[in-house]
């Protein structure tokens, strides 16, 4: 069996080192690898890879998501995949970002929270924050992507025009900004007294300890990266790997052989 993550650009991702951990520990004969499409009108042509599954990041979980033929659970909501089987003339679509990202505040229990940027990884995780009846606001530098969020009903403001009423239990930065550069999400004029009064910090970006974070920690607020998101959504897509060629797997060694294999 055959797998890969594919996006562009895709160097840096690191699913392939906990992929191909899980098919060891477990001793199952699959590999996974990294595959970079340059053109995403060739996406159809993943097909011709003969690949069993695929997981999708950045800029192609939509464009995934049109190219299913069917799509499960939340991700109906999104409007984006990240993970797709292949299934003879079928593509069969999910999104693992969405829960993966819950386990990881799930314990903390929030009652509201303040979603900042409202590209992919936003609109997965406020899905399921409205799933789960907590309320979200979606805050972004600009107006267009906010369109799909008022659709959907939540809360939503540009920079210019939010204006805090509520503290949030939870603040979450879905922007890259600070992944190659030194740059909050937001002015700090607005960041930080908003931080200083929220229970946790969590930042999508992982690897590398963001201004956001930063901040963050000088201010006392427990917080979080997304390596564990990373893993969660990993361990989640295995499952549906593994599920949709019935092979039975002890779950809790690919939990053991993710979380050790970064
Ligand atoms: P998108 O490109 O879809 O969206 C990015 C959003 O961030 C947009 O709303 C954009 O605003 C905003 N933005 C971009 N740059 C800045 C900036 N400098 N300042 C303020 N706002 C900014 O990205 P994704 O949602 O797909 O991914 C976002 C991040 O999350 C990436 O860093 C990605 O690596 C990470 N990620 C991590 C995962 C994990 O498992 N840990 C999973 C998925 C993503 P505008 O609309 O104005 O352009």
């Amino acid at each position: 069996m055959q797998f890969a993550v594919i996006g562009n650009p895709i160097h840096h991702s690191l699913s392939p080192i906990l992929h191909n951990s899980a098919f060891k520990s477990l001793g199952v004969v699959g590999f996974y690898s990294r595959y970079l499409l340059e053109n995403p009108e060739n996406f159809s042509s993943l097909k011709n890879l003969h690949l069993t599954g695929a997981n999708i990041t950045v800029p192609f979980k939509e464009i995934a998501f049109k190219s299913c033929n069917e799509v499960f659970g939340i991700a109906q909501e999104i409007g984006a995949v990240n993970t797709l089987v292949f299934e003879k003339e079928k593509i069969l679509g999910y999104n693992t970002d969405a829960l993966g990202f819950y386990q990881c505040i799930e314990s903390l229990n929030p009652k509201n929270t303040l979603i900042i940027g409202a590209g992919g990884s936003a609109k997965a995780l406020a899905c399921i924050l409205k799933a789960k009846g907590i309320s979200t606001t979606i805050l972004n530098r600009s107006q267009s992507r906010l369109e799909s969020f008022i659709a959907l009903e939540f809360h939503t403001a540009t920079f210019e025009n939010f204006t805090p009423k509520e503290c949030f239990d939870l603040i979450i930065n879905t922007t890259p900004a600070g992944l190659t550069n030194d740059s909050l999400p937001l002015d700090s004029t607005l960041l930080v007294p908003l931080l200083d009064s929220t229970k946790f910090a969590f930042d999508l970006v992982y690897g590398r300890e963001t201004p956001f974070l930063t901040l963050a920690k000088s201010l006392n607020i427990p917080h979080s990266d997304g390596k564990q998101m990373l893993i969660n959504q990993a361990i989640l897509a295995f499952e549906i790997f593994m599920e949709s060629q019935k092979i039975p797997i002890n779950k809790t060694i690919l939990r053991q052989s993710m979380q050790t294999a970064l």
